[in-house]
């Protein structure tokens, strides 16, 4: 953990915010269950902080993408169901056993090396089945399902307790490939024993009743990103991230900012070089892009961003406010991470996730006084 007074940087994670967003979706899903999506460390917030308050928060479910982050999980939940979506690979599925993990098989391969180790040992352990309704990444396809249709000893020796589908195009209300997927899945899953169903992630919970089934799997939007981004975001706001002002120059035309002096100076203004860079998951893409806010006034992102450093012209910001050591916010609640993601020309997803290892972090349960 870096001392804040030496980060460059800080990040401040609203833990309560996550629960309070994992509440009204669970809320808007009843009488469905709510899981809680929290792989790649959830989405590069901190599982650790994060997923022991949504199971106090009576979250029972969760769901990673890899073995290393079911494992890492269950020391902090111990008591929670926990998917792995990826499933087992080959020579792995003992692990999944030891942990409690359930793994989504998604392919006959996966199938039938869980049913041969189930074998091996004494009764069946858990697992998801995932059906591919046009995603066309994992899960089994039609002609797949009915050849395991055909072995039912085989799906006799796996203990299905869910089969899982995801949809392509949820963000898109109206695409015609969500009713599409939906009939598929439904059609689908009538192949296997009776069992619970998953269709939806975070934008799939908006889409109405029918695609709730019987557990959803939210992740994005419990982070504060817009499952809807046709529609004002239903989520609250869970990130801030604040960069330091390292120093402040007065500039004049025709100088230039940064590599490859991309940005060149109109006229008398001020610039404010800011400790934070790629390196930070501060994309390269937001160079003559991106934005910050300083007490409220949106700054634009001017030059190159490098490795370590990025320049905002702050001219229309009074010095007391933008000066050496002063804050300037990249991501808060008015300039939100689906904003800088649009800036950078990506989602969401990908700013949390690429968060860097430098940023001062901070996770804040709702038990601490406000901050400023
Ligand atoms: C990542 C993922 C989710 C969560 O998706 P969000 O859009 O972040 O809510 C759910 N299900 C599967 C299969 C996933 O891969």
């Amino acid at each position: 953990m870096t001392d804040p007074s030496h980060a460059g940087s800080l990040l401040t994670i609203d833990v309560a915010a996550i629960v309070a967003n994992w509440r009204l979706i669970s809320q808007g899903v009843t009488p469905a269950e709510a899981a809680a999506v929290v792989k790649a460390d959830s989405y590069g917030l901190g599982a650790e902080h994060i997923a022991p308050a949504l199971a106090a928060a009576g979250c029972k479910t969760f769901v990673v993408a890899t073995l290393d982050e079911g494992i890492a999980l269950r020391s902090v939940v111990p008591a929670a169901v926990i998917l792995v979506l990826n499933g087992p690979f080959p020579g792995t599925e003992a692990e999944f056993a030891a942990h409690s993990l359930v793994p989504v098989l998604n392919s006959l391969g996966q199938i039938t090396a869980w049913a041969n180790f189930a074998k091996a040992g004494s009764g069946a352990p858990a697992a998801a089945i995932h059906i591919d309704t046009g995603m066309n990444r994992l899960g089994l396809d039609e002609a797949e399902l009915d050849r395991l249709a055909a072995r039912p000893s085989v799906l006799a020796g796996v203990r299905p307790i869910l089969a899982l589908s995801h949809l392509a195009c949820a963000d898109e209300r109206n695409n015609p490939m969500n009713e599409e997927q939906h009939m598929l899945f439904t059609r689908l899953a009538a192949r296997l024993p009776a069992m619970p169903l998953s269709l939806s992630a975070s934008s799939g919970c908006f889409l109405g009743r029918n695609y709730h089934f019987d557990l959803v799997r939210p992740g994005a939007a419990l982070y504060g990103i817009n499952p809807t981004p046709d529609r004002p975001n239903p989520m609250a706001q869970v990130v801030r991230l604040q960069g330091k002002i390292l120093q402040v120059r007065d500039v004049d035309s025709p100088r230039s900012v940064g590599y490859g002096a991309t940005y060149r100076v109109t006229g008398p203004g001020r610039i404010a070089t800011v400790a934070v860079g790629y390196a930070d998951g501060w994309f390269r893409s937001l160079g003559n892009r991106g934005h910050g806010m300083i007490g409220g006034v949106k700054v634009p992102l001017v030059g190159r961003v490098s490795m370590d450093l990025a320049c905002f012209d702050v001219s229309a910001v009074p010095p007391s406010q933008a000066h050496p050591g002063a804050l300037i916010d990249l991501i808060d609640p008015d300039f939100t991470v689906d904003d800088a993601a649009a800036d950078a020309g990506t989602i969401g997803y990908e700013i949390l996730t690429a968060l860097g290892r430098r940023h001062h972090r901070r996770w804040l349960t709702g038990a601490e006084e406000a901050q400023t």
